[in-house]
């Protein structure tokens, strides 16, 4: 067991420096890295003679080397060694740019292993920068499935592997199964060692496949138990009682009347929900699900201006400075005309304004206040703190909700997410809260038209930008998404190779596209003052064009933009895809959503397909879920559960079923984790809680 929380830091081959860079992805302790699950494979298992070598194929191919390799430069001055190899068949090049360690690392008359992608043409076969190992050798990097993990600069393939390799060394008989025994063998789940073996170096791709079931299982199992156990917590607390008793003699129709529109039923039934906990005696702890543009921030402002007309106050936290900005001028429009004092709170305030801002809050002046995680400064204080929204809520990290909940005595939560989770997995992840759900959007939107399109449509979709402004329509351009730096020195800093690509994108599309249109560029590391200055030139209409990074995926609303084009949409979520969509089709104007397709064309446009079919954010969701696996809803940036992510994995809707039947089976045995065989379990538990502490209470 102990080895297991050792430091990676001590393993072989890793040491100090190594290991800072293993804690920026997050493992910190053996134990972490063990769970650090690859994100993907790549199938080195084919074995194929130089001869069969089909143009594009990816191969080993055992061969030996004709010669020493010669050196040349291209015209570039790039140094390439070049090494003729030929097997039993025939022959091949292979040639390596900028490396001169294969001049001695390969021999004349030596016999290698290679992996790499053949390049045909007529009928010479050429493998360029291939993968290589003796012959002779282990074999660690050819004749197998390999791992691929997620990496940062710095760090190489290699020394993960190794350092995964030791570690399963060193704990494969110490390795701690959160699965009790009896669980394991009634859903016919592998044992913890096999899984872990399997999952970082599968003996082929059915033991894989075993290997997975096994942790989703596992995952979704360990927090099917956390949400019965915070849930039965809660029952004991009590909350504010919030009434229209009194304070709203008819109910919320005062509030309905005072809108410019009649909301849905589905808003007037979400508010109704949320009002009977408020008035319960008990705390409220309730998410509200609605897709993009269901209208969740009048049902937010409904509330709102119930726990005003109680006398409390209500603490509205967005994620983005933007946001805040925008619900804050949203409230105060439907708020103030009845009464209620609305004020802003973000970091980017001035000293004086923020000073205000808190006495008002102190004071009991400010009745709703809007803002972002400045909220949870010190010295922000309440006078009777009972409500607490937050939105997008997925934005969040766990502690920044949990943070704003002890600034009131057990305030009511309500969070908001218009990321839909599929309601089998809402069943585990919020298992502990109650839920509704805004199934219904407000009349009169026009649907989206979605189209996804290769390299060969992009001079039509710039055209097509084009001729819809001059139609005076606005377009976004989101630009493409940091591609993971994973192999061996190709490392970049993955933020600041975004914002480059951001700024560089951005000028090629106003020097060289649209040299007669305003091009403007919004990104996450600018400066609040000058991401707000952009946004504003964009909602003003003087920025034709917003080149964006994914920013404004949540909840911008600028109703004039009628396309947004999404460049390698192949590296998205469909979730993330759909919500970025959700950024047009605001207003009267038809819209339009593109999807530019990287590289690999068939299979995502297999999977873009998803979003041409429909519009509705459950179903894709539930795609997401099917092709992607639960990974983008459990992963712990977005939930504070400290949760593997798979690439490609799949959790059927039965799986989910089962780990909760048998979450509910144990608990109903031992309440409280406290026999011998659920020990592991309870560790498991306990450490779901410490992350995500106080979250929903
Ligand atoms: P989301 O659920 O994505 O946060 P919003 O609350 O931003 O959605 O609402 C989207 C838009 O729909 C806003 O412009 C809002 O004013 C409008 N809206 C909300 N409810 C209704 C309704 N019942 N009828 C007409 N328009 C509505
Ligand atoms: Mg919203």
């Amino acid at each position: 067991m102990s080895a297991l929380r050792d430091e990676v830091k001590y393993l072989k081959g890793v040491g100090e420096a190594r290991s800072r860079l293993f804690g920026k992805l997050g493992v910190v302790t053996v134990s972490d890295l063990l769970r650090y699950f690859p994100r993907d494979y790549e199938d080195r298992t084919v074995f194929k003679t130089i001869t069969e070598l089909a143009d594009g194929e990816s191969a080993c191919i055992r061969g030996v080397a004709a010669d020493a390799p010669r050196l040349t430069r291209t015209s570039k001055g790039r140094e390439v060694a070049t090494v003729r190899v030929y097997d039993q068949t025939g022959m091949m090049d292979v040639r390596f740019f900028n490396s001169t360690y294969v001049k001695k690392a390969i021999t004349a008359g030596g016999t290698y292993l290679f992996f790499g992608k053949a390049f045909r043409a007529g009928g010479s076969v050429l493998l360029t920068n291939p993968i290589f190992e003796r012959a002779d050798s282990e074999g660690v990097f050819t004749g197998k499935i390999v791992p691929v993990y997620r990496m940062t600069a710095g760090l190489n393939r290699r020394t993960v592997i190794s350092a995964v390799e030791l570690a399963l060394q060193r704990c494969g008989d110490t390795l701690p199964d959160a699965l009790p025994r009896a669980v394991r063998e009634e859903y016919r789940l592998a044992v913890a060692r096999f899984a872990y073996e399997n999952i970082h170096f599968p003996k082929d791709f059915e033991a894989l496949r075993i290997a997975r079931r096994r942790f989703i299982f596992e995952e979704l199992f360990v927090l099917a138990v956390v949400s019965r156990l915070r849930r039965a917590a809660r029952g004991q607390t009590a909350g504010r009682v919030i009434t229209t008793d009194g304070a709203a003699p008819r109910g919320f129709e005062e509030f309905y009347a005072s809108l410019p529109f009649e909301p849905t039923s589905a808003q007037r039934r979400a508010v109704d929900e949320a009002a009977r906990d408020l008035a319960s005696g008990g705390v409220m702890a309730r998410m509200l699900q609605g897709d993009v543009g269901s209208g969740k921030t009048l049902v937010a402002a409904a509330l709102a201006w119930l726990a005003a007309k109680n006398g409390c106050q209500t603490a509205f936290m967005a994620p983005t400075e933007l946001l805040a900005e925008q619900h804050f001028r949203t409230f105060e429009a439907m708020l103030a005309p009845l009464g209620v004092r609305v004020g802003l709170l973000t970091g980017s305030l001035g000293v004086k304004a923020k000073r205000e801002a808190r006495e008002a809050l102190l004071k009991g002046d400010t009745e709703v206040i809007i803002g972002t995680h400045a909220l949870l400064s010190e010295g922000v204080e309440f006078r009777e703190l009972a409500l607490v929204i937050t939105d997008e809520q997925h934005r969040f990290g766990v502690n920044q909700r949990a943070g704003l909940s002890k600034k009131g005595e057990s305030p009511h939560v309500l969070v908001m997410s218009a990321t839909p989770i599929p309601r089998t997995l809402a069943l585990i992840l919020f298992g502990d809260l109650d839920v509704s759900e805004l199934n219904e959007l407000p009349p009169g939107r026009k649907s989206v038209l979605t189209y996804s399109a290769g390299e060969k449509l992009r001079a039509r979709v710039y055209n097509f930008a084009r001729r819809l402004v001059s139609e005076g329509r606005q377009v976004y351009f989101v630009c493409p998404a940091v591609e993971d730096a994973e192999n061996e020195g190709a490392a970049e800093a993955a933020s600041g190779s975004e914002l480059k690509r951001a700024r560089e994108y951005a000028k090629t599309l106003q020097g060289e596209i649209f040299p007669e249109l305003t091009v403007g560029l919004v990104h996450g590391s600018m400066k609040p003052r000058e991401k707000d200055a952009a946004m504003a030139a964009f909602i003003d209409g003087g920025t034709n064009i917003l080149v964006a990074t994914t920013v404004i995926e949540v909840g911008v609303d600028v109703p004039n933009a009628a396309l947004i084009v999404v460049e390698n949409a192949d590296r998205f979520g469909l979730s993330q895809l759909h919500q970025l969509r959700g950024r047009v089709g605001r207003g009267e104007h038809q819209s339009y959503c593109v999807l530019m397709r990287g590289a690999d064309g068939e299979k995502s446009r297999e999977r873009l397909d998803t979003l041409r079919a429909t519009n509705d954010g459950f179903e894709i969701a539930e795609a997401d879920l099917r092709q992607r696996g639960p990974g983008d809803f459990f992963g712990s940036r977005q939930h504070g559960i400290p949760v593997s992510r798979f690439a490609e994995q799949s959790a059927e809707a039965s799986t989910v079923w089962d780990a909760r039947r048998a979450a509910e089976d144990v608990l109903n045995a031992d309440p409280r984790l406290e026999r011998r065989e659920n020990l592991p379990l309870r560790e498991a538990v306990d450490a779901v809680l410490r992350a995500s502490a106080g979250t929903f209470n």
